[in-house]
């Protein structure tokens, strides 16, 4: 009878010895997602002040508890890429490739970011590669738009007339600024049978009335202090398209006040 009653003592205590745990369960949890939560904000400071360094370490420290989360794993590989690290960004979008129960709409979202990577690490051949796996849709006018930047520094302007044929068709609108100079280079790299092409597009263009003229002094040969007014990169020679931001026709000559 002696045993039982303690025995009996014992429930209380292991009552309170479990509403005291729960509680602290429960500080801990609430302390945790306070934590969880700053961080976002934190987070989202860091990428309203463009501060991509900071975001991508607290990134990679909040991941740790959602490593599951696709969305937040590309964003880690997107801001990699903003920061110049190629090859990190490969690795993490080329693994997400690999993941099992993602929609395939997600998987062309991928494809377009690795698309954007290896045209950063100046891999195109892997670039065209990975645009011709997209299926669907939604990701057409951006898959094209790639194509078309690839076609561009590659200086393949014969595919870049095609892609833009597509974008034009895709798009219900002409690039004609675009065509003309793509026929510019052309004909400035031998295809001369693009004369007749310029003339009859638009041959008061700019580029293409000094392209088609004879005159010896031209705005293209000169040099003297040039600036993108795009990009604000400053160059000591003309240039129809800048050669850092990509920009054509943001050419401009940089007056100097002498007084
Ligand atoms: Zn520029």
């Amino acid at each position: 009878m002696y045993l039982e009653f303690w025995w009996f003592l014992t429930v209380p205590i292991f009552f309170v010895i479990g509403w005291v745990a729960s509680r602290w369960d429960r500080k801990k949890n609430r302390l945790r997602k306070q934590t969880k939560l700053k961080d976002l904000e934190k987070l989202v400071l860091f990428l309203t002040e463009e501060n991509h360094s900071d975001a991508v370490k607290l990134l990679q420290s909040i991941i740790k508890d959602y490593e599951r989360s696709f969305h937040l794993q590309k964003a880690l590989g997107i801001m990699f890429r903003r920061l110049g690290l190629f090859d990190r960004a490969l690795e993490i979008h080329a693994a997400l490739l690999s993941m099992r129960k993602v929609d395939s709409t997600f998987l062309d979202s991928i494809l377009i970011d690795l698309t954007k990577d290896y045209i950063g690490a100046g891999l195109y051949d892997k670039a065209y590669q990975a645009l011709e796996l997209i299926e669907n849709e939604t990701y057409y006018y951006q898959a094209l738009e790639l194509r078309l930047k690839i076609n561009q520094r590659l200086k393949q302007w014969k595919p870049a007339l095609k892609t833009l044929e597509n974008l034009e068709s895709y798009c219900g609108e002409e690039y004609e600024n675009l065509r003309i100079h793509f026929f510019c280079e052309l004909i400035e790299n031998g295809a001369t049978e693009y004369k007749k092409k310029l003339k009859e597009k638009n041959p008061d263009h700019r580029r293409a009335k000094e392209l088609l003229s004879n005159k010896k002094i031209k705005i293209s040969l000169e040099h003297g202090d040039f600036i993108c007014n795009c990009c604000a990169t400053k160059f000591d020679y003309f240039f129809w398209k800048c050669h850092l931001c990509e920009t054509w026709d943001s050419c401009e000559r940089l007056s100097y006040d002498n007084n």
